[in-house]
């Protein structure tokens, strides 16, 4: 079925497909939006999850640049958060708990003792309410939106969350959330496509140039929590002021990628004031020319470069995805913070908005 599309609007119309059924049998849907020159995203309603998302090369050619499941059971059964919206708290709180106005809240540890983007059943495998945003002049637009009740996973409040993606005309992936809630509570959302710039599939990323924004960067014990501080990049395999490959220094001497199995960490963005938009990372990869760039308002960012991926998941079109096959830039609050009160705050109060924009924009160098 089409949605109509509105008058003066450049937007092709989304197409929208039935993309399965989950165990319980409710059915999902997948988007298609495309923009006008050409550039398609498929997003299902289950998790939110970018599908598959095309990108030109210095040719022109497109290829799907994120890497995912063939179908609907892939994302239920086996996949390391491909392409999802993660919530209510992206990454890991320490010991699975954490206290709030006094009161202690206990999560899933589905993360050796540590609780992981949202716990057993985070955002990602939630089924959201989808609607394309009607006179939305940037590019076709689907709004998705999601009530997580008050004690889903722990976490306290009804939250209300819509998380709108446009594809702009601009080759950007915009995504907008929001969220509001009726008790404190804490918030962290963000975006998990794992990207190879060659195409889905096609190798690992370690030949990806990359830069990201940031002095510094908040080190983690053996279970990937940090510890606290917020160390200088300088002199370590952490900077990326300058664009290395992801490969140059990963194999280092070095503690912290040792503890973790390579990059797998939380970077401190270099922002004028906060919430206020700045470039945070970049990779580019030089045979295809393509040329990706990560805008946000959060204050800081994780950069993931699929460390854990080991070869046992075939991803769309029969692709084995091994070792380090995709790279994940999430921007985000910092790790642990609901136990860290020196880091920037991700409590949510009733009464306010929770607003943050990240975009990946796709160019050609
Ligand atoms: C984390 C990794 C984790 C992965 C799960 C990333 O956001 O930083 O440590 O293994 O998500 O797929």
């Amino acid at each position: 079925m089409l949605f109509a599309i509105i008058e003066n609007s450049n937007n092709k119309p989304i197409l929208n497909e039935p993309f399965g059924q989950t165990k319980e049998g409710k059915s999902v849907e997948i988007y298609t939006l495309e923009n006008s020159c050409g550039m398609k995203a498929r997003i299902t309603n289950y998790g939110g999850i970018v599908v598959s998302l095309t990108a030109p090369d210095k040719n022109g050619n497109m290829a799907d640049v994120a890497l995912g499941c063939d179908n609907l059971n892939g994302y239920i059964e086996s996949s390391p958060y491909f392409g999802c919206i993660v919530g209510r708290y992206g990454n890991r709180i320490g010991n699975a708990k954490f206290t709030l106005n006094g009161q202690e809240y206990i999560l899933a540890k589905n993360d050796g003792e540590n609780n992981l983007h949202g716990g057993d059943v985070g955002f990602n495998k939630a089924i959201w309410e989808a609607k394309p945003v009607d006179e939305n002049l940037e590019g076709p637009a689907l709004e998705l939106t999601y009530l997580s009740k008050d004690g889903e996973e722990g976490f306290p409040g009804n939250l209300n969350v819509k998380v709108i993606y446009t594809l702009t005309h601009k080759n950007e992936l915009k995504i907008d959330y929001f969220a509001a809630t009726d008790k404190d509570t804490v918030v962290n959302l963000t975006h998990h496509s794992y990207f190879n710039l060659a195409g889905q599939g096609e190798g690992d990323v370690l030949g990806h140039e990359a830069t990201i924004n940031a002095d510094k960067f908040t080190p983690v014990d053996e279970g990937s929590i940090p510890t606290g501080e917020i160390r200088d990049v300088e002199g370590t395999p952490f900077d990326f002021r300058t664009a290395k490959t992801f490969g140059k220094d990963v194999n280092a001497d070095d503690e912290q990628l040792k503890f973790v199995g390579g990059y797998d960490h939380n970077w401190v963005l270099n922002q004028e004031e906060p919430g206020k938009m700045v470039l945070a990372t970049s990779a580019y990869e030089p045979n295809t020319g393509r040329y990706m760039e990560a805008y946000t308002t959060e204050p800081a960012i994780q950069v993931y470069i699929g460390n854990f991926l080991d070869g046992t998941i075939t991803g769309k079109e029969g692709k084995v995805y091994k070792r380090r096959y995709g790279f994940c830039m999430e921007p985000q609050h910092y790790p642990d913070t609901p136990n860290k009160p020196d880091f920037p705050s991700c409590v949510l109060k009733p009464g306010k908005e929770y607003k943050t924009t990240t975009i990946y924009k796709f160019s050609t160098k």
